[in-house]
């Protein structure tokens, strides 16, 4: 089978695309999604949170490309045999690419790494709660922190949040995270939001990226696997369902927003950001001050 723009073998059907008419076609859709959601303003400076996996080298190296004036910050947590293996890629990739980047350890900044804290909610609610104050620590003085999030994950957190009933969260999920922009919280911005985890494994595949492509070895026990599993199944039997989630979810977005616009939102008093309640929840599990 040829490439429908060009006499070339395809390497991937459904449209069939060579490698170069697939690369160009998936940076094109990365900057239409900017585009559509605005989220890069003219002279941003963007950090980008970067694990060493696919998704976080396909943004960092599109973004690169695309604004040039681009950093990487990475979160070591201290997961042995995985985190250690993705930041060697990161280190790779971020050599090959001339990108700056930088790697703050939870060990450094917070005296323990990832499996010393007591866990309240299951350890992935632990990582990502310190992974994310970090990384907005880290990124104070940038505009926006672009993640890798894709298509795959932003239908599994719309589903999670459903299932789990927490509209509050669900409203502060998007191309922009946040419901309302605070003092002390840099923007989120997604910018591979309308790419699937499929089209992203190619790209990073085809583009020759020094990824491992292994998986936390606690990303199995999260109740995000099973809602992943539950996904693909569905739509290995229903082709489209994720992207119909996805454009239904945006439909509805704007509504969750304004109704969650006024919640009382406060600053920690312990640490001083951004907070839901009198201590953040970086401070309950750095102090252990759960109840
Ligand atoms: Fe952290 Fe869980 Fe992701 Fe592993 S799977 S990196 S523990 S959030």
């Amino acid at each position: 089978m040829n490439c429908v723009h060009c006499s070339s073998k395809a390497v991937v059907s459904s449209p069939p695309y060579c490698k170069e008419h697939f690369i160009l076609y998936i940076e094109e859709k990365v900057q239409r999604t900017i585009e559509r959601f605005r989220l890069i303003d003219a002279g941003d400076k963007i950090a980008v949170a970067v694990s060493g996996g696919k998704d976080s080298q396909t943004v960092l190296y599109i973004l690169h490309k695309l604004y040039g004036n681009v950093h990487g910050i990475a979160i070591d947590e201290g997961i042995p045999g995985y985190r250690d293996r993705t930041l060697k890629d990161l280190e790779t990739f971020c050599t090959t690419h001339s990108i700056p980047f930088g790697i703050h350890s939870f060990q450094n900044r917070f005296g323990k790494m990832l499996g010393s804290f007591p866990v309240h909610g299951g350890i992935c609610t632990t990582c990502g709660v310190l992974r994310r104050y970090l990384l907005n620590e880290r990124a104070a003085g940038y505009d926006k922190i672009a993640t890798g999030h894709n298509l795959d994950d932003e239908c599994q957190s719309v589903m999670m949040n459903l299932l789990k009933g927490n509209l509050f969260l669900l409203a502060k999920l998007g191309p922009k995270s946040g419901i309302v922009l605070r003092n002390g919280f840099t923007q989120r911005i997604k910018p591979l939001y309308l790419c699937t985890e499929k089209e992203i494994t190619t790209y990073a595949f085809l583009k020759g990226f020094p990824v491992d492509f292994i998986e936390c070895p606690n990303a199995a026990d999260g109740f995000r696997s099973s809602v992943r599993d539950g996904l693909n199944n569905i739509e290995m039997q229903h082709a489209g369902t994720k992207c119909n989630i996805i454009e239904t979810f945006l439909n509805i977005l704007p509504s969750l927003k304004e109704l969650h616009e006024g919640t009382r939102q406060i600053y920690c008093t312990h640490c001083g950001k951004p907070s839901m309640s009198e201590l953040c929840k970086a401070c309950m599990i750095v102090e252990d001050a759960y109840v």
